[in-house]
């Protein structure tokens, strides 16, 4: 099999590079993508009952970055989104994250910012650089609201202490103590106007573009001759996993639908303290759909065994060296790229995948214009799975 250049994986990251160089450089790019669709993680489609889902989770698109926004905009349009989510606990709903609102509810009274900010700084647990998760939180906000909104929930979605984890991961939700309930502060939040996978559909849309759906790349890499490889899946698996394994979290959804227009009062319900269940999420409540019916989906959290999908890295100080470790070998590549949030082991969110890409681009692209289709002849990887 033959490419000039050849992507591992259908999602944004895959995507996005197969569309730059066959719309720039007239370029044949083949992508291998495991799963039966395209649009990896950002996939959506119609249940029976014609309600538009999430399949893999939900997907709010928001950006600080003009370049992103604009560069997407060139395969969709827009609806804008503004993600209210809810946080259930001790028995009630509260606006979150933490902001004015959910102060209020929480002292069962208007307040203001000057209260609230005194209420916070008497509980704050001075940590000058926290270290992990928990402190993370901690520093923030207290014990109180902490237990109450923070630490059920990190258990549960990664089964792992929170003091193992990385202070990035909680850092993710803004605290604020003026009234904001937004789940997000990008200056853009929108959903694509027609879904995710339409999207995807104009975005390669290209007759340069081939797609090879349902195949593993480890089947095809060691019978391809292509000038570039971009490899978006787990790096890991790449590798053969020739150091420790690096360890990724997975979720199992269910899903229940109703006869009534909306099920429940947000887009997303958290449930930290109660259920097996980390959210449900009705997405009906951002993508605009107007039916008689709704789904909502839960969110189980499981650990990734090789026979699910590998959804998030998990961020430790000890997987970060494993993941160095990869990161080495990945830089003597001189015919390999990784790109994405498997292959760089990062929790990124959809706009960064796609920043990621267009600078992968702009490093890579003379390169490979000027190169000969020599292609992979000989090439002794390991055999590539996940
Ligand atoms: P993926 O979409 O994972 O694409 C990689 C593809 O590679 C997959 O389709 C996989 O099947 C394929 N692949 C892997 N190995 C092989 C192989 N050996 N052979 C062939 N194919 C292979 N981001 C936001 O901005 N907002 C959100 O609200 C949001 N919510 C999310 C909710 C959940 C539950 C999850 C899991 C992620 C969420 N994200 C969100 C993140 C977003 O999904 C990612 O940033 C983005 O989809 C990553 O794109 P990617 O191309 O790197 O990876
Ligand atoms: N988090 C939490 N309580 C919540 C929501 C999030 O403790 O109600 C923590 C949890 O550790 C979670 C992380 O913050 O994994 C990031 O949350 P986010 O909503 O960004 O998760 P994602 O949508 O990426 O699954």
């Amino acid at each position: 099999m033959k490419a000039d250049v050849t992507i591992v994986g259908c999602g944004l990251a895959g995507c996005t590079l197969a569309e730059r160089f066959a719309t720039e450089y007239g370029l044949h790019c083949l992508i291998i993508e495991k799963r039966k669709h395209i649009a990896g993680n950002c996939f959506d489609a119609h249940d029976r009952h014609g309600v538009l889902l999430h399949e893999y989770g939900p997907h709010y698109f928001r950006t600080n970055s003009d370049k992103v926004r604009e560069y997407l905009s060139r395969f969709t349009a827009w609806r804008p989104a503004d993600y209210r989510i809810l946080s259930y606990t001790g028995g009630r709903f509260f606006s979150f994250p933490i902001n004015l609102t959910t102060f209020e509810q929480l002292i069962g009274r208007p307040s203001t910012q000057p209260e609230m900010e005194e209420y916070l700084a008497a509980r704050r647990i001075p940590i000058a650089n926290p270290a992990n998760a928990e402190q993370a939180v901690l520093a923030q906000v207290g014990h109180e609201l902490y237990e109450m909104f923070f630490k059920g929930y990190t258990q549960k979605q990664w089964q792992r202490d929170p003091r193992e984890l990385d202070a990035s991961i909680c850092r993710r939700i803004p605290i604020r103590t003026y009234r904001d309930e937004r789940y997000f502060d990008d200056k853009f939040q929108a959903i694509p106007a027609d879904g995710y996978t339409r999207m995807f559909e104009r975005l390669i849309a290209h007759p340069k573009i081939q797609i090879l759906l349902g195949a593993d790349a480890a089947q095809i890499l060691p019978q391809l001759e292509t000038r570039h490889l971009f490899y978006t899946g787990p790096i890991d698996a790449f590798y053969g996993h020739r150091f420790d394994k690096l360890p990724y979290r997975s979720l199992r959804f269910e899903r229940d639908t109703y006869e009534e227009e909306f099920h429940q009062p947000a887009v997303q319900v958290n449930f930290p303290n109660d259920h097996p269940y980390t959210r449900t999420v009705e997405v009906k409540h951002v993508t605009g759909q107007k039916l008689p019916v709704t789904t909502v989906l839960r969110e189980f959290p499981e650990e990734y065994t090789g026979a699910n999908e590998p959804y998030y890295p998990v961020l430790t100080e000890a997987t970060r060296d494993t993941y160095r470790r990869y990161a080495a070998l990945a830089e003597q590549e001189e015919r390999i790229t990784f790109v994405g949030r498997l292959a760089t082991y990062q929790y990124y969110n959809m706009d960064q995948v796609v920043a990621q890409a267009l600078q992968t681009f702009e490093k890579t692209r003379e390169k490979i214009a000027s190169q000969t289709a020599s292609g992979f002849a000989g090439w002794k990887r390991p055999a590539a799975g996940s």
